[in-house]
């Protein structure tokens, strides 16, 4: 695609926005916010769009944004060495000061370089000149492992954007050159220098230390930065609305950070701790301005019902006049009046995650909630008009066994025949579709240390439940294959010494099975070897708030069959649990 192409698209996207911000660029500092993926998945991110926000919002800052072409314009692109442009100004994204990528899934790590590559920007940071714009990383990955990206990075932004944003900017407004604002950054909570540290191996190529540089400011370890309290916080919100996007004509906001189950699986959990609602009253009032553009509310939240006053928001939001989609829900958020009103605003689906058959399966990975209160949930959901269901299990969990298999299709059975019940009731069956994901072990959480399952048993896992769910009326079932989870895996669990694999798949087109046979990494060193006598791991390098300790001690109790219970599920579960602490 040409440069006059690329302006042509650009204004006819944005001719369809509302809300997109416009400033001139002389005097201030002037930042590419950058997805790594299409307008239409990062448009539909409610974190990339506060960014944005929270840029802009400073009077001395511009931001505008840039994405990955579409797969024909990239191709396009690339062969006409045509810039790429932001799209506000359709400026080329090299002649900015700042870069700041926003990643949210491992599979856009090769996006990175590819758009690096289209500003023409050498991808590698140590390749860089003082000429160039300084690439900073950040985004959902950052919490969890940066390292694969840490050779891409000037700066890994690890956290929470309300925090970081302010810090990066007065950092780079004050600095003298480039060398003198990663100074500036590196003591900052939050901000990781990658190219501050060397990374020292053993003889068995585990990481033996992270060695800051001598008077650079570089800690030994980069605390992530995280909001206290949202009390006094605007909730994210979309600040644009396009309707060119899956959410883009949905008004998505943050209703509260964090959940306390504990799920010893789960980043998401343990990393957006602790939880913290933002105001209820703020929430009403964004959407009240916000009802003109839109009449479908996003609520965003791991955890929608730890909001103390969600029954509140709920009504608030109803008697505008929105419909309301839940991006998740907890088991125990499925009240009656809960589910009522989401059927009210117009749902038709709930998604629920059992994760696992038998309640025995379920204390190992501290999911706190039994076959017996699934099932009720069950009712509760169907009873209340809902006619369809998700269901998202996981295989490969320690310690499981036939058994648990065979649980998940008598689980589902059951569900089913609640389902039928009430749809016969109502003239009209609805169906249950299931999703089915082996265990990737995921840094910052208790499976850390874990070995992903040998491929060949997960295979045969991923065989019997489809033999166990076939045939069975109204039931549908999704089972991934592990070949697609083993290189997601080697990009969550890698350090920097992956980078040339990510370099590899980006230029072959996403083959990342020939990216790792042609760079000769050793991919089953990541994935599949136990990490639990391994002196330091790749992510140690940010410190979550976490301690290994912890970890430690919850996949202990994990095979002990023991629940760790959050406070708000104490009482209330004191009839089903065996073990309580
Ligand atoms: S309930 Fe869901 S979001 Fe919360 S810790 Fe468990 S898996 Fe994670």
């Amino acid at each position: 695609m040409t440069k006059l192409n690329q302006c042509d698209r650009a204004r006819d996207v944005l001719s369809r926005e509302v809300g997109y911000v416009q400033k001139p660029h002389g005097g201030r500092l002037r930042v590419a916010l950058a997805f790594p993926n299409t307008y239409f998945v990062g448009m539909s991110s409610l974190g990339f769009q506060t960014v944005y926000r929270l840029f802009n919002d400073l009077d001395d800052v511009v931001c505008e944004r840039v994405f990955l072409p579409g797969r024909q314009d990239l191709q396009a692109q690339l062969l006409s060495g045509a810039p790429l442009l932001t799209l506000e100004s359709q400026t080329p994204v090299g002649d900015f000061d700042v870069i700041a990528f926003s990643v949210s899934f491992e599979w856009d790590y090769t996006n990175v370089v590819s758009m690096l590559r289209l500003a023409r920007v050498a991808p590698r940071a140590d390749a860089r000149t003082h000429h160039d714009p300084l690439v900073v990383i950040g985004g959902a990955v950052t919490f969890v492992n940066p390292e694969p990206l840490a050779l891409f990075a000037d700066v890994i932004a690890a956290g929470e954007g309300e925090l970081l944003v302010p810090t990066l900017v007065s950092a780079v407004r004050a600095a003298s050159d480039r060398d003198d604002c990663l100074r500036r950054l590196a003591p900052e909570r939050g901000f990781y220098i990658p190219s501050f540290y060397d990374v020292r191996y053993d003889d068995e190529g585990r990481i033996a230390a992270f060695e800051p540089h001598a008077g650079t400011g570089a800690p030994p370890v980069v605390k992530k930065a995280a909001v206290k309290s949202t009390e006094r916080l605007d909730p994210p919100a979309t600040s644009i609305f396009t309707p060119e996007t899956e959410f883009g004509s949905r008004f998505l906001i943050e209703v509260v950070r964090g959940c306390a189950n504990l799920c010893r699986f789960c980043w998401a959990g343990y990393n957006y701790l602790p939880v913290r609602a933002f105001p209820a009253d703020r929430i009403l009032e964004l959407a009240a301005q916000a009802k003109r553009h839109s009449s479908r509310a996003g609520l965003v939240s791991i955890a929608l019902c730890d909001h103390p006053e969600i029954e509140r928001i709920l009504t608030g939001l109803l008697d505008m006049g929105f419909s309301i989609s839940p991006a998740s829900l907890r088991m125990d958020d499925l009240t009656d009046p809960i589910v009522s009103l989401l059927r009210r605003s117009g749902e038709r689906s709930i998604t629920i995650a059992p994760e696992a058959g038998s309640d025995r399966l379920r204390r190992v990975i501290n999911k706190t909630v039994t076959n017996a209160e699934i099932l009720e949930r069950a009712d509760v959901i169907f009873r209340n008009g809902i006619e369809n269901l998700k269901l998202y299990y996981m295989i490969g969990l320690p310690t499981e066994t036939d058994e648990d298999l065979v649980g998940i299709h008598d689980l589902t059975v059951q569900m089913r025949e609640i389902m039928l019940r009430h749809g016969r009731g109502r003239g009209h069956l609805g169906r249950i579709v299931g999703s089915v994901n082996p265990l990737i072990p995921k840094p910052g959480t208790a499976y850390q240390w874990l070995p992903m399952e040998d491929p060949a048993i997960t295979d045969r896992k991923g065989k019997r439940l489809r033999q166990l769910l076939a045939g069975i009326d109204n039931v549908y079932f999704n089972i991934k294959s592990e070949r697609h989870s083993y290189y997601q895996a080697l990009l969550s669990l890698g350090d920097r010494r992956v980078a040339p694999v990510i370099e590899a798949a980006e230029r072959n087109g996403g083959n990342w099975r020939a990216a790792v046979a042609e760079t000769g990494v050793d991919a089953a060193f990541y994935i599949f070897r136990d990490r639990s006598q391994d002196p330091l791991l790749p992510w140690d390098i940010i410190d979550g708030g976490m301690k290994a300790s912890f970890f430690r001690s919850e996949f202990d109790k994990g095979l002990r069959e023991e629940w760790t219970l959050p406070p708000k599920r104490h009482k209330e579960n004191l009839k089903f649990l065996p073990v309580l602490s």
